[in-house]
């Protein structure tokens, strides 16, 4: 009897392990049904076929039993069309590093981005894709940025290989450090772009002052000049002044350059009207000179005229009006001016003093016409048998002075002999009869203590000596006259 207690003991035990196994298996199978249910729903959405499998799976597990042959069946149905999903992504992954880089001009949400060799899950794939799309767009900033700036060439190479790197590149690590790159560039394209600004103003400023110091000179002119310096000057400064405010106040360089052009273009036309009137000035004052030139032009005619008829004038009363040689005033005049040289260079000078012979003979034989013309060719035959620095003028009536400049009594006295020779062989004829015409003369020479009055006197001495002698003679002061 022991032995039946003891089975039925182990059969009890046994039953409510069973049991307890029956119940356990049972919740664990509710779990498992619970996860399958929802891991089938998520992995929806990838293909139809492997849709219609998980609905399957969910149909069965609401069933009270699973049908395990049936349901091995549909793991390897599953199996095949996630193994199917698994080469369809490879193809692609690989359809994508091959392709060719997306225009970055093109690239956007619509547009599926290259997809790099980037592990990780889905969203790591979606970030690097949003990072890389984020770049191109940086390069093509960049590109428009580098056509506008001005940058030195090493910069410039530098700023077209990050735009190359960051519009082609599909190497995030790369990426980044040229988006670090350009942030270097563009902190350098700006500072050189200031710098070449603050010169641009420099510049500017030195022609403003310039403008402004020419202008201000300008002002000091007549009135309306001034009034219209002032006004172009008040111009310029107000242009100054906006263009200073600006760079004060402007942060935006491309709107500085604009808005400084703007007012220079002011200032401009400013300088452009103040010209206009400048020149209508200019005009005014040419035509006012043109006609004061031609007055000044009649009026130098004129005195040219004037001039001329006062050397004529002067010509004639210096001229002996019957013989055409100097007169006494003309003597007096040229007397002056030797003695003065002989003063200063005390080079020899002598004078002589000439007197037709019985003159009053032939006025009164011939009648005075008759005397006229012996007057007249005794006068042209003394003018030509001087020589050109000699000097001879009628001194009045029928006398006549000369004077002979670097010359000694000796030569002198030559120069009358010929000069007494030429005459005493002129042909005069009058009332039909030949008639002879002679002259007597006498010289004197400038010495120590001499004026030239004290000279003339010698020299009429001399002649007075001569007339004495019988005529037809020349006599040297302080000798005998004798031939
Ligand atoms: P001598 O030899 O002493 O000089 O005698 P002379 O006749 O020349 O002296 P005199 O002085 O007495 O005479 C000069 C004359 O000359 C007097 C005057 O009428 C004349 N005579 C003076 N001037 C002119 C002139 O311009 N024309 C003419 N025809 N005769 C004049
Ligand atoms: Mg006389
Ligand atoms: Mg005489």
């Amino acid at each position: 009897m022991a032995s039946d207690q003891s089975w039925k003991e182990k059969y009890l035990q046994a039953l409510e392990s069973s049991d307890s196994r029956e119940e356990q298996w049972q919740t664990e199978r509710n779990t498992l049904e619970r996860m399958l249910v929802r891991t089938s729903l998520a992995s929806e959405g990838q293909a139809p076929e492997l849709d219609k499998l998980l609905a399957t799976v969910r149909k069965d597990l609401r069933k009270k039993s699973v049908d395990v042959e049936a349901w091995r069946e549909l793991q390897e149905q599953i199996d095949r069309q996630v193994a199917l999903l698994d080469e369809r992504a490879e193809a692609e992954q690989a359809q994508a590093s091959s392709a060719p880089s997306p225009d970055p001009l093109k690239s956007n949400a619509e547009t599926p981005p290259p997809a790099g060799p980037v592990p990780g899950d889905e969203r790591d794939l979606a970030d690097n894709t949003e990072r890389l799309r984020i770049a191109q767009r940086v390069g093509q900033l960049l590109g428009q940025l580098l056509d506008q700036l001005t940058l030195d060439s090493d910069a410039e190479a530098r700023g077209r290989e990050l735009q190359r790197a960051l519009l082609y590149s599909s190497d995030w690590n790369e990426v980044r450090e040229g988006l670090n790159h350009v942030a270097e560039l563009v902190i350098t394209a700006v500072n050189r772009s200031r710098g070449e600004f603050e010169a641009f103003l420099k510049r500017l400023d030195g022609r403003l002052a310039l403008l402004h110091e020419h202008f201000a000179e300008q002002s000091t002119a007549q009135m309306d000049r001034l009034s219209a310096s002032e006004t172009l000057d008040q111009d310029i400064r107000e242009g100054m002044a906006r263009i200073g405010a600006d760079i004060r106040e402007s942060e935006d360089l491309n709107q500085l350059k604009a808005s400084v052009s703007q007012h220079l273009s002011s200032i401009g036309d400013a300088v452009g009207r103040f010209r206009d009137k400048e020149s209508d000035r200019e005009k005014v004052l040419s035509d006012q000179l043109s006609a004061m030139q031609e007055k000044i032009a009649v009026m130098e005619a004129h005195s040219e005229q004037l001039q001329y008829e006062v050397r004529r004038e002067r010509e004639r009363a210096m001229t002996d009006l019957l013989t055409q040689l100097p007169n006494r005033e003309a003597w007096q005049e040229r007397l002056s001016f030797e003695f003065n040289r002989w003063q200063r260079y005390r080079n020899e000078l002598t004078i002589g003093l000439l007197d037709i012979d019985l003159f009053k003979r032939i006025n009164d034989g011939y009648g005075h016409k008759a005397g006229d013309r012996v007057l007249q060719l005794i006068s042209r035959e003394l003018k030509a048998g001087l020589r050109t620095t000699d000097y001879v003028a009628r001194y009045g009536g029928e006398e006549f002075v000369l004077l002979f400049p670097e010359t000694g009594p000796d030569a002198a006295l030559v120069a009358m002999e010929k000069l007494r020779q030429r005459v005493s062989k002129l042909p005069f004829h009058f009332s039909g009869e030949p008639v002879t015409v002679t002259f007597s003369a006498g010289l004197a020479v400038f010495g120590q203590g001499d004026s030239e009055e004290t000279v003339f006197e010698r020299a009429d001495r001399a002649l007075y000596l001569a007339k004495d002698a019988g005529r037809n003679c020349i006599n040297i002061e302080g000798e005998d006259a004798g031939q």
